[in-house]
Protein backbone atom coordinates (compact mmCIF):
# COMPACT_ATOMS: atom_id res chain seq x y z
CA UNK A 1 0.00 0.00 0.00
CA UNK A 2 1.68 3.83 -1.17
CA UNK A 3 -0.48 6.10 1.07
CA UNK A 4 1.33 8.88 -0.88
CA UNK A 5 0.42 7.28 -4.00
CA UNK A 6 -3.20 7.50 -2.95
CA UNK A 7 -3.38 10.68 -1.01
CA UNK A 8 -1.54 12.60 -4.28
CA UNK A 9 -4.72 10.68 -6.44
CA UNK A 10 -7.26 11.50 -3.86
CA UNK A 11 -6.18 15.53 -4.10
CA UNK A 12 -5.63 15.75 -7.80
CA UNK A 13 -9.36 14.72 -7.87
CA UNK A 14 -10.30 17.10 -5.37
CA UNK A 15 -8.42 20.06 -6.73
CA UNK A 16 -7.93 23.23 -4.98
CA UNK A 17 -9.27 22.26 -1.47
CA UNK A 18 -6.89 22.56 1.27
CA UNK A 19 -8.85 20.09 3.44
CA UNK A 20 -10.68 17.27 1.36
CA UNK A 21 -14.04 16.43 3.40
CA UNK A 22 -15.73 13.03 2.92
CA UNK A 23 -18.96 14.44 2.04
CA UNK A 24 -19.94 18.09 1.52
CA UNK A 25 -22.89 19.34 0.19
CA UNK A 26 -23.48 21.52 -3.16
CA UNK A 27 -25.66 24.49 -3.53
CA UNK A 28 -25.75 25.07 -7.45
CA UNK A 29 -29.39 25.33 -8.27
CA UNK A 30 -32.73 27.13 -7.02
CA UNK A 31 -31.78 26.94 -3.28
CA UNK A 32 -31.46 31.17 -2.58
CA UNK A 33 -33.78 32.02 -4.59
CA UNK A 34 -36.87 28.72 -2.54
CA UNK A 35 -35.22 29.95 0.39
CA UNK A 36 -35.58 33.66 -0.42
CA UNK A 37 -39.36 33.09 -1.48
CA UNK A 38 -39.85 31.52 1.58
CA UNK A 39 -38.99 33.89 4.05
CA UNK A 40 -40.83 36.65 1.32
CA UNK A 41 -44.22 34.34 2.15
CA UNK A 42 -43.52 34.85 6.15
CA UNK A 43 -44.26 30.73 5.53
CA UNK A 44 -40.80 29.41 7.49
CA UNK A 45 -42.33 26.71 9.19
CA UNK A 46 -44.42 23.33 9.18
CA UNK A 47 -47.27 24.48 6.82
CA UNK A 48 -46.24 25.94 3.38
CA UNK A 49 -46.50 24.75 -0.24
CA UNK A 50 -42.89 23.78 -0.38
CA UNK A 51 -43.03 21.31 2.32
CA UNK A 52 -46.09 19.79 -0.18
CA UNK A 53 -44.28 20.57 -3.34
CA UNK A 54 -40.85 18.85 -1.92
CA UNK A 55 -43.71 15.39 -1.15
CA UNK A 56 -45.20 15.42 -4.36
CA UNK A 57 -41.77 15.44 -5.99
CA UNK A 58 -39.71 13.09 -3.97
CA UNK A 59 -43.07 10.72 -4.96
CA UNK A 60 -42.34 11.47 -8.42
CA UNK A 61 -38.91 10.72 -8.12
CA UNK A 62 -38.98 7.28 -5.94
CA UNK A 63 -42.34 6.42 -7.58
CA UNK A 64 -43.59 5.90 -3.87
CA UNK A 65 -47.35 6.61 -3.75
CA UNK A 66 -46.84 8.42 -0.68
CA UNK A 67 -44.22 10.48 1.25
CA UNK A 68 -44.42 12.40 4.19
CA UNK A 69 -41.48 14.62 5.02
CA UNK A 70 -39.93 14.57 8.87
CA UNK A 71 -37.52 16.92 10.88
CA UNK A 72 -34.94 14.46 10.39
CA UNK A 73 -34.09 10.71 9.13
CA UNK A 74 -34.24 9.66 12.77
CA UNK A 75 -37.67 10.44 13.75
CA UNK A 76 -38.74 9.31 10.69
CA UNK A 77 -37.58 6.04 11.28
CA UNK A 78 -39.09 6.25 14.43
CA UNK A 79 -42.67 7.01 13.08
CA UNK A 80 -42.20 4.16 10.73
CA UNK A 81 -41.55 1.38 13.28
CA UNK A 82 -44.74 2.58 15.50
CA UNK A 83 -46.16 2.15 12.15
CA UNK A 84 -45.66 -1.24 11.61
CA UNK A 85 -47.31 -1.64 14.63
CA UNK A 86 -43.95 -1.83 17.34
CA UNK A 87 -44.99 -1.72 20.68
CA UNK A 88 -43.53 -1.40 24.10
CA UNK A 89 -41.30 -4.22 24.79
CA UNK A 90 -41.54 -5.84 21.34
CA UNK A 91 -37.87 -6.79 19.78
CA UNK A 92 -37.03 -5.19 16.28
CA UNK A 93 -34.34 -7.08 14.59
CA UNK A 94 -31.87 -4.95 12.87
CA UNK A 95 -27.90 -4.80 12.13
CA UNK A 96 -24.86 -3.84 14.36
CA UNK A 97 -22.87 -2.68 11.41
CA UNK A 98 -25.15 0.43 11.07
CA UNK A 99 -25.34 4.01 12.30
CA UNK A 100 -26.10 4.94 15.69
CA UNK A 101 -29.71 6.40 14.78
CA UNK A 102 -30.59 3.17 13.14
CA UNK A 103 -30.46 1.65 16.76
CA UNK A 104 -31.89 5.00 18.82
CA UNK A 105 -35.08 4.47 16.56
CA UNK A 106 -35.81 1.30 17.51
CA UNK A 107 -35.36 2.49 21.34
CA UNK A 108 -37.62 5.81 20.55
CA UNK A 109 -40.18 3.18 20.19
CA UNK A 110 -39.90 1.86 23.25
CA UNK A 111 -38.47 -1.52 21.80
CA UNK A 112 -35.35 -3.62 22.16
CA UNK A 113 -32.59 -4.27 19.10
CA UNK A 114 -31.69 -7.52 18.37
CA UNK A 115 -28.18 -7.74 16.54
CA UNK A 116 -27.96 -10.45 13.29
CA UNK A 117 -24.96 -10.61 10.96
CA UNK A 118 -24.78 -8.59 7.49
CA UNK A 119 -23.11 -10.28 4.33
CA UNK A 120 -19.56 -9.23 3.62
CA UNK A 121 -20.78 -7.98 -0.28
CA UNK A 122 -23.51 -5.83 0.80
CA UNK A 123 -22.56 -4.88 4.42
CA UNK A 124 -26.23 -5.08 4.66
CA UNK A 125 -28.31 -7.52 7.09
CA UNK A 126 -28.25 -10.95 5.27
CA UNK A 127 -31.26 -13.28 4.82
CA UNK A 128 -29.13 -16.60 5.67
CA UNK A 129 -28.01 -15.46 8.96
CA UNK A 130 -31.63 -14.27 9.51
CA UNK A 131 -33.24 -17.20 9.26
CA UNK A 132 -30.72 -18.93 11.18
CA UNK A 133 -31.50 -16.87 14.26
CA UNK A 134 -35.49 -17.01 13.02
CA UNK A 135 -35.14 -20.72 12.73
CA UNK A 136 -32.93 -21.49 16.14
CA UNK A 137 -34.08 -18.72 18.60
CA UNK A 138 -37.94 -18.09 17.72
CA UNK A 139 -40.79 -19.30 17.79
CA UNK A 140 -44.96 -18.59 15.89
CA UNK A 141 -47.35 -18.16 18.37
CA UNK A 142 -51.12 -16.57 17.35
CA UNK A 143 -49.80 -15.56 14.04
CA UNK A 144 -46.72 -13.45 15.93
CA UNK A 145 -42.92 -14.40 15.63
CA UNK A 146 -41.24 -15.00 19.46
CA UNK A 147 -38.18 -14.82 20.57
CA UNK A 148 -37.39 -17.98 22.70
CA UNK A 149 -35.18 -16.87 25.39
CA UNK A 150 -36.88 -13.43 26.43
CA UNK A 151 -40.30 -14.79 25.02
CA UNK A 152 -40.58 -10.69 23.80
CA UNK A 153 -42.68 -10.84 20.33
CA UNK A 154 -40.46 -10.00 17.58
CA UNK A 155 -42.76 -7.58 15.82
CA UNK A 156 -40.20 -5.78 13.21
CA UNK A 157 -37.08 -6.07 10.83
CA UNK A 158 -34.71 -3.38 10.08
CA UNK A 159 -32.49 -3.59 7.43
CA UNK A 160 -30.26 -0.54 6.48
CA UNK A 161 -28.83 0.08 2.27
CA UNK A 162 -25.27 0.57 3.74
CA UNK A 163 -23.79 3.91 2.10
CA UNK A 164 -26.40 3.70 -0.41
CA UNK A 165 -25.88 -0.15 -1.63
CA UNK A 166 -28.68 -2.29 -1.77
CA UNK A 167 -28.99 -5.62 1.15
CA UNK A 168 -30.45 -8.11 -0.14
CA UNK A 169 -34.03 -6.93 0.75
CA UNK A 170 -36.49 -9.80 -1.47
CA UNK A 171 -35.07 -12.12 0.32
CA UNK A 172 -35.49 -10.18 3.81
CA UNK A 173 -38.82 -9.70 3.28
CA UNK A 174 -39.95 -13.12 2.21
CA UNK A 175 -38.40 -14.79 5.03
CA UNK A 176 -39.88 -12.40 7.89
CA UNK A 177 -43.21 -12.85 5.46
CA UNK A 178 -42.57 -16.56 6.83
CA UNK A 179 -42.74 -14.97 10.52
CA UNK A 180 -45.04 -12.53 10.50
CA UNK A 181 -42.97 -9.88 10.90
CA UNK A 182 -43.28 -6.42 9.31
CA UNK A 183 -40.07 -5.10 7.62
CA UNK A 184 -39.00 -1.47 7.63
CA UNK A 185 -36.27 -0.36 5.01
CA UNK A 186 -33.51 2.11 6.86
CA UNK A 187 -33.09 3.55 3.56
CA UNK A 188 -31.35 6.98 5.38
CA UNK A 189 -28.44 6.50 2.80
CA UNK A 190 -30.22 5.84 -0.07
CA UNK A 191 -31.67 8.49 -1.59
CA UNK A 192 -31.25 7.83 -5.86
CA UNK A 193 -30.07 4.28 -5.54
CA UNK A 194 -32.25 1.73 -6.94
CA UNK A 195 -32.49 -2.45 -6.82
CA UNK A 196 -33.52 -4.24 -10.03
CA UNK A 197 -34.94 -0.53 -11.29
CA UNK A 198 -36.79 0.38 -7.94
CA UNK A 199 -35.78 2.87 -5.54
CA UNK A 200 -34.43 1.86 -2.42
CA UNK A 201 -36.77 2.13 0.50
CA UNK A 202 -39.79 0.93 -1.32
CA UNK A 203 -39.76 -2.37 -0.89
CA UNK A 204 -41.30 -2.75 2.35
CA UNK A 205 -44.41 -1.33 3.35
CA UNK A 206 -43.08 1.57 5.13
CA UNK A 207 -39.13 2.99 5.01
CA UNK A 208 -37.75 6.21 5.68
CA UNK A 209 -34.62 8.10 3.93
CA UNK A 210 -32.48 11.00 5.65
CA UNK A 211 -32.17 14.39 3.93
CA UNK A 212 -29.24 15.21 6.24
CA UNK A 213 -26.34 17.48 5.13
CA UNK A 214 -23.77 15.01 4.87
CA UNK A 215 -26.23 12.76 2.77
CA UNK A 216 -26.56 12.79 -1.01
CA UNK A 217 -28.72 15.39 -0.65
CA UNK A 218 -30.22 17.69 2.04
CA UNK A 219 -32.55 19.81 3.50
CA UNK A 220 -29.93 20.59 5.98
CA UNK A 221 -31.83 18.71 8.63
CA UNK A 222 -34.90 16.45 7.13
CA UNK A 223 -36.24 13.09 6.80
CA UNK A 224 -39.05 11.45 4.89
CA UNK A 225 -41.58 8.23 5.64
CA UNK A 226 -42.62 6.02 2.20
CA UNK A 227 -45.57 4.03 1.81
CA UNK A 228 -47.57 2.93 -0.77
CA UNK A 229 -50.77 2.42 1.63
CA UNK A 230 -52.76 5.49 1.99
CA UNK A 231 -53.66 4.39 5.53
CA UNK A 232 -50.50 4.61 6.82
CA UNK A 233 -49.57 7.67 4.72
CA UNK A 234 -52.43 9.31 6.64
CA UNK A 235 -51.28 8.02 10.24
CA UNK A 236 -47.77 9.17 9.59
CA UNK A 237 -49.36 12.90 8.87
CA UNK A 238 -51.19 12.85 11.61
CA UNK A 239 -48.66 11.31 14.08
CA UNK A 240 -45.93 13.87 12.73
CA UNK A 241 -48.15 16.90 13.08
CA UNK A 242 -49.21 16.71 16.93
CA UNK A 243 -52.05 14.28 16.56
CA UNK A 244 -54.26 17.05 15.46
CA UNK A 245 -57.68 16.16 14.38
CA UNK A 246 -58.18 18.48 11.30
CA UNK A 247 -60.65 21.62 12.50
CA UNK A 248 -60.98 25.41 11.24
CA UNK A 249 -60.01 26.50 14.86
CA UNK A 250 -60.41 23.70 17.67
CA UNK A 251 -57.59 21.88 18.76
CA UNK A 252 -58.49 18.32 19.24
CA UNK A 253 -55.88 15.68 19.82
CA UNK A 254 -56.94 11.97 19.46
CA UNK A 255 -53.14 10.30 20.48
CA UNK A 256 -50.14 11.57 21.54
CA UNK A 257 -48.39 12.84 18.41
CA UNK A 258 -45.33 14.04 17.69
CA UNK A 259 -43.81 17.70 16.61
CA UNK A 260 -41.74 15.90 13.75
CA UNK A 261 -43.23 17.76 10.38
CA UNK A 262 -40.97 19.34 8.47
CA UNK A 263 -40.81 22.92 8.03
CA UNK A 264 -40.88 24.89 4.75
CA UNK A 265 -37.49 26.23 4.93
CA UNK A 266 -36.08 23.15 5.23
CA UNK A 267 -38.80 21.62 2.42
CA UNK A 268 -37.39 24.79 0.14
CA UNK A 269 -33.82 23.88 0.25
CA UNK A 270 -35.06 20.18 -0.33
CA UNK A 271 -36.76 21.06 -3.40
CA UNK A 272 -33.95 22.86 -5.10
CA UNK A 273 -31.71 19.81 -3.63
CA UNK A 274 -33.83 17.10 -5.81
CA UNK A 275 -34.10 19.11 -8.89
CA UNK A 276 -30.12 18.75 -9.53
CA UNK A 277 -30.58 14.83 -7.75
CA UNK A 278 -29.69 12.95 -11.54
CA UNK A 279 -26.47 15.58 -12.04
CA UNK A 280 -24.91 14.91 -8.29
CA UNK A 281 -25.61 10.90 -8.89
CA UNK A 282 -24.21 11.50 -12.65
CA UNK A 283 -20.70 13.10 -11.04
CA UNK A 284 -20.58 11.09 -8.17
CA UNK A 285 -20.52 7.93 -10.75
CA UNK A 286 -18.25 9.24 -12.59
CA UNK A 287 -16.00 10.04 -9.38
CA UNK A 288 -16.74 6.16 -8.55
CA UNK A 289 -15.28 4.95 -11.79
CA UNK A 290 -11.98 6.87 -10.93
CA UNK A 291 -11.57 4.97 -7.80
CA UNK A 292 -12.66 1.83 -8.90
CA UNK A 293 -9.26 1.04 -11.27
CA UNK A 294 -7.24 2.83 -9.20
CA UNK A 295 -7.13 1.15 -5.60
CA UNK A 296 -7.59 -2.00 -7.95
CA UNK A 297 -3.59 -0.96 -9.27
CA UNK A 298 -3.41 -0.49 -5.72
CA UNK A 299 -4.47 -3.67 -4.84
CA UNK A 300 -7.22 -2.75 -2.16
CA UNK A 301 -10.54 -3.84 -2.38
CA UNK A 302 -13.35 -1.65 -3.64
CA UNK A 303 -16.85 -1.87 -2.59
CA UNK A 304 -18.59 -1.42 -5.62
CA UNK A 305 -22.01 -2.13 -6.86
CA UNK A 306 -23.64 -5.80 -7.66
CA UNK A 307 -25.66 -6.74 -10.33
CA UNK A 308 -28.92 -5.28 -11.05
CA UNK A 309 -27.68 -2.14 -8.67
CA UNK A 310 -27.71 1.23 -9.12
CA UNK A 311 -25.99 2.57 -6.37
CA UNK A 312 -25.89 6.55 -5.36
CA UNK A 313 -22.50 5.98 -3.99
CA UNK A 314 -22.96 8.02 -1.31
CA UNK A 315 -19.70 7.14 0.47
CA UNK A 316 -17.07 5.22 -1.38
CA UNK A 317 -15.55 2.16 0.81
CA UNK A 318 -12.42 0.65 0.45
CA UNK A 319 -11.87 -2.66 2.51
CA UNK A 320 -8.26 -2.73 3.63
CA UNK A 321 -6.53 -6.15 4.24
CA UNK A 322 -6.81 -5.89 8.26
CA UNK A 323 -6.74 -3.51 11.08
CA UNK A 324 -3.07 -3.04 10.83
CA UNK A 325 -3.48 -1.29 7.35
CA UNK A 326 -6.70 -0.23 8.19
CA UNK A 327 -5.37 1.98 11.34
CA UNK A 328 -2.28 3.17 9.07
CA UNK A 329 -4.28 4.23 6.34
CA UNK A 330 -6.70 6.40 8.58
CA UNK A 331 -3.57 8.03 10.01
CA UNK A 332 -1.56 8.91 6.98
CA UNK A 333 -4.57 10.08 5.04
CA UNK A 334 -6.61 12.14 8.16
CA UNK A 335 -2.75 13.76 9.09
CA UNK A 336 -2.54 15.03 4.87
CA UNK A 337 -5.86 16.98 5.19
CA UNK A 338 -7.80 14.15 3.28
CA UNK A 339 -10.77 12.56 5.34
CA UNK A 340 -11.35 9.11 6.10
CA UNK A 341 -13.37 7.39 8.56
CA UNK A 342 -13.71 4.03 9.75
CA UNK A 343 -16.91 2.06 9.53
CA UNK A 344 -19.19 2.32 12.24
CA UNK A 345 -18.28 0.87 16.24
CA UNK A 346 -20.42 -1.86 16.16
CA UNK A 347 -23.99 -1.78 17.71
CA UNK A 348 -23.65 -4.32 20.44
CA UNK A 349 -20.33 -3.08 21.62
CA UNK A 350 -21.82 0.16 23.04
CA UNK A 351 -22.66 0.77 26.28
CA UNK A 352 -26.61 1.09 25.89
CA UNK A 353 -27.08 -2.34 23.80
CA UNK A 354 -24.31 -4.60 25.33
CA UNK A 355 -27.31 -6.71 26.76
CA UNK A 356 -29.18 -6.62 23.86
CA UNK A 357 -30.17 -10.10 22.21
CA UNK A 358 -27.59 -11.24 19.10
CA UNK A 359 -26.36 -14.01 16.91
CA UNK A 360 -23.34 -14.86 15.47
CA UNK A 361 -21.78 -11.36 14.01
CA UNK A 362 -18.67 -12.84 12.00
CA UNK A 363 -19.21 -10.69 9.22
CA UNK A 364 -20.21 -7.52 10.77
CA UNK A 365 -16.54 -8.33 12.97
CA UNK A 366 -14.72 -8.46 10.00
CA UNK A 367 -15.84 -5.62 8.59
CA UNK A 368 -15.71 -3.58 11.06
CA UNK A 369 -11.88 -3.66 11.42
CA UNK A 370 -11.29 -3.11 7.39
CA UNK A 371 -13.55 -0.86 5.68
CA UNK A 372 -12.88 3.00 5.61
CA UNK A 373 -14.50 5.83 3.62
CA UNK A 374 -13.34 7.79 1.59
CA UNK A 375 -13.98 11.48 0.20
CA UNK A 376 -17.53 10.97 -2.20
CA UNK A 377 -18.21 14.81 -2.42
CA UNK A 378 -19.88 15.65 -5.83
CA UNK A 379 -17.09 17.18 -8.14
C1 LIG B 1 -28.13 9.39 8.48
C2 LIG B 1 -28.70 8.12 8.99
C3 LIG B 1 -29.88 8.08 9.76
C4 LIG B 1 -30.55 9.24 10.37
O1 LIG B 1 -30.68 10.35 9.72
P1 LIG B 1 -30.72 11.81 10.40
O2 LIG B 1 -31.42 12.57 9.33
O3 LIG B 1 -29.31 12.21 10.60
O4 LIG B 1 -31.52 11.74 11.64
C5 LIG B 1 -30.42 6.84 10.07
N1 LIG B 1 -29.83 5.70 9.71
C6 LIG B 1 -28.69 5.70 8.99
C7 LIG B 1 -28.11 4.40 8.62
C8 LIG B 1 -28.08 6.90 8.62
O5 LIG B 1 -26.93 6.87 7.95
Amino acid sequence: MNIKVINDFIKNIFKGQDFIPLHAPTFGGNEKKYLNNCIDSTFVSSVGEYVDSFERKIEEFTKSKHAIVCVNGTNSLHIALLLAGVKNDDEVITQPLTFIATTNAIVYANATPVFVDVDKDTMGLSPIALKNFLENNCFIKDSSCFNKITNRRIKACMPMHTFGHACRIEEIITICKEYHIEVVEDAAEAMGSFYKGKHLGTYSKISAISFNGNKVMTTGGGGVILTNESEIAKQAKHLTTQAKIPHKWEYNHDEIGYNYRMPNLNAALGLAQLEQLPEFLKKKRTLTAKYIPFFKDQGISFFNEREEEECNFWLNAVILDNKEDRDLFLTETNSNSVMTRPIWTLMNKLPMFKNSPKGDLTNSEWLEERVVNIPSSVV
